[in-house]
């Protein structure tokens, strides 16, 4: 039978829009040593504005079109970001077609502009470096962006670089308060992101925490197991892309506002979306572990 300390302890949580599925989960919650949190959704609000669009082929609204084209096929929270400015700007769209999804990368698909079939790419700066090599004006531009916070995308027109698109998300309100009072209770906490490092520095460093930066999906489920074989650790995550770290975590920990995937393959989910639920939990189940000693 479950002892009365977490029955109780279970309904609270319960009621300050903390799920947490089952005893055992609550008791790995006071056991935990370590916190690794995706950026994107969790750390930051998930909804990224475009703060600028660069052009280097001098018609900023093609850059635009072409780029929110190629997003129509995604369901990217940068995707919706770009749609949402091409909208605003009042630019038309064109179709699309062998549109393909580069998990941790970006994406890419044909569009019929002029009646000529263009190939246009949309990627992470940090996934193409050699072609950057060469572009002194665009590996600075985007360089300028990054350490202001900024996500850069590069888009590309059969393989030209012909523009960037730059966007920025909010940090959680929370978020450093929670970081905080998670390190006071002796947890360590790491951000681990598929952004490139100058942003993620950025964003970590105004949280005082660590983080890894550059990652593919594949490489934050890794390195979850690796910082689990070490200690005791936990994974908080949103995406779809999160599902496979959180299940290989010692607990996964999925924001409410989060997809269907991320919350079914969660241990304790935070319905409110609020980070500092953390830290209380944390004392909650370090509580309860006395409590049924
Ligand atoms: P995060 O870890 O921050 O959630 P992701 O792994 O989802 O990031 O994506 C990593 C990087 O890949 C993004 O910062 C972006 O540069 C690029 N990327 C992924 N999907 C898209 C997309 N649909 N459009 C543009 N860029 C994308
Ligand atoms: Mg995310």
């Amino acid at each position: 039978s479950t002892p009365a300390a977490v029955t109780s302890a279970l309904s609270a949580s319960s009621k300050r829009g903390v799920l947490v599925k089952g005893g055992a989960a609550l008791e790995q919650i006071g056991r935990i040593q370590q916190i690794a949190f995706d950026k994107t959704g969790t750390l930051t609000q998930g909804v990224p504005e475009v703060t600028s669009v660069v052009s280097f082929i001098d018609d900023e609204s093609k850059v635009l079109q072409l780029a929110a084209s190629i997003e129509q096929t995604s369901n990217h929270p940068l995707a919706m970001a770009i749609l949402t400015h091409a909208e605003r700007q009042s630019v038309p769209l064109l179709t699309v077609s062998n549109d393909q999804t580069l998990a941790g990368l970006g994406v890419q698909g044909e569009v019929q502009d002029d009646g000529e079939t263009q190939l246009i790419k949309l990627l992470a700066p940090h996934h193409m470096t050699a072609k950057l090599a060469e572009l002194t004006q665009v590996k600075t531009a985007i360089e300028d962006l990054e350490n202001k916070g900024n996500t850069t995308v590069v888009v590309l027109q059969n393989e030209q670089v012909i523009g960037l698109v730059a966007l920025a998300d909010s940090i959680r309100e929370d978020a450093r308060q929670a970081i905080e009072a998670l390190q006071r209770l002796g947890i360590n906490t790491v951000m681990l992101t598929g952004d490139n490092r100058r942003t993620a520095k950025v964003i970590a460093d105004s949280l005082g925490m660590e983080y890894r930066a550059e990652l593919l999906p594949e490489d934050k489920s890794r390195i979850v197991g690796d910082l689990s074989q070490d200690k005791d650790t936990a994974m908080v995550g949103d995406g779809i892309n999160d599902a496979p770290a959180m299940k290989r975590a010692s607990l996964g920990i999925a924001m409410g506002g989060g997809t269907d995937v991320a919350l079914e393959a969660a241990d304790v989910a935070l319905m409110h979306n609020r980070l500092v639920e953390l830290p209380q939990m944390v004392e909650l189940g370090q509580a309860t572990l006395t409590n049924i000693k």
